[in-house]
């Protein structure tokens, strides 16, 4: 297997292991199965959805005596998971040519394990670099979550320096710190500079979509690091004393077609913001963020990414 090392010294007396993978390596599942089964251990797979570290599959460890959760760095810490992380090796000596000379360093779990050297290269070529130090659900300095960015709450830098894939991030981190950011992709070597207006424009319009709305129905996922009950009580809370319904609505993967039958005007997601902001399209009703509902009730001037922060 090429990707990904097996923990074995890890599992201890484990008689019964349990696989969870992201749907992008579910195909290797023979593969992986095979390695460990070999080695004398009995492997059950998990079925159930792997998004992030924040949907590990709790009701399996009913059956085996420990889960490897591939793909994420922690979030949930249980002496029975033991998480497999998926670096992807990349070359630290980055090609940037930016103006500004004070930078934030950032990157997703799959490329965090090389920003200090990447850091290293960039001083070598004469910038001041900086990299914020994980806090809550992130374990990594200068490393983001699509729902988490606090390692750039105190930044200091004139830009953000992204390194990962795709744009969601990058775009994340501007809107979050107001800086201009540029999303380096370390496999093409391309960089660019993020736009925010485009992603701003298109939330804007989702909220502009439950305007004059009577009622609500808020989402929460009872995936274990996606669970914000007591922000969806007090955003129904909050709603009701301004004269709108809301129930709260409890799934565990929040799936448009699941909500097909139900009678709400639009939808709020306390569950992984990556639902409302990359998936809304699926969703036959608008389906806004809590800080997009906060808009929409006058409690604030304007959107802000959401953030899990425990
Ligand atoms: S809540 Fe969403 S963005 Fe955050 S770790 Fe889970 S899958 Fe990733």
């Amino acid at each position: 297997m090429d990707d990904f090392s097996i923990p074995f010294e890890k599992l201890g007396n484990a008689r019964k292991v349990g696989i969870q993978l992201p749907d992008g390596m579910k195909r290797k599942a023979i593969e992986i199965a095979r390695l460990i089964e070999e080695k004398g251990y009995e492997v059950v797979i998990s079925g159930e959805t792997n998004f992030g570290a924040c949907d590990v599959d709790l009701s399996i460890l009913e059956v085996v005596d420990v889960l490897l959760h591939f793909a994420h760095t922690p979030i949930l810490r249980d002496e029975r998971i033991i998480y497999v992380p998926n670096f992807i090796d990349y070359n630290p000596k980055i090609d940037l040519e930016i103006e500004e000379k004070r930078i934030a360093l950032i990157a997703t779990a799959q490329y965090v394990h090389k920003l200090d050297e990447v850091a290293e290269w960039l001083r070598s070529k004469g910038y001041e670099v900086e990299i914020g130090s994980p806090k809550g659900r992130v374990i990594y300095s200068g490393q983001v979550l699509g729902c988490n960015y606090s390692v750039l709450r105190d930044c200091k830098a004139d830009a953000v320096v992204f390194i990962g894939d795709g744009l969601f991030h990058a775009i994340g981190a501007a809107i979050y710190t107001k800086k201009k950011v540029y999303a380096y992709n370390p496999l093409s070597r391309e960089i660019q500079e993020v736009d925010t207006k485009d992603f701003e424009r298109k939330r804007y319009f989702e909220v502009s979509r439950c305007v004059g709305k009577k009622s609500a129905g808020i989402l929460v996922s009872s995936k274990p690091g996606q669970r914000r009950l007591k922000l969806a009580e007090r955003l129904k809370k909050i709603a009701k004393e301004r004269g709108m319904f809301c129930s709260i609505i409890y799934m565990n993967n929040i799936a448009a077609e699941q909500l097909y039958n139900l009678p709400f005007d639009f939808y709020v997601n306390t569950a992984c913001p990556r639902i409302a902001y990359d998936d809304s399209f699926k969703f036959e009703r608008p389906i806004i963020t809590p800080q997009e509902f906060e808009f929409l009730l006058g409690l604030r001037d304007s959107i802000a990414m959401d953030e899990i922060e425990f």
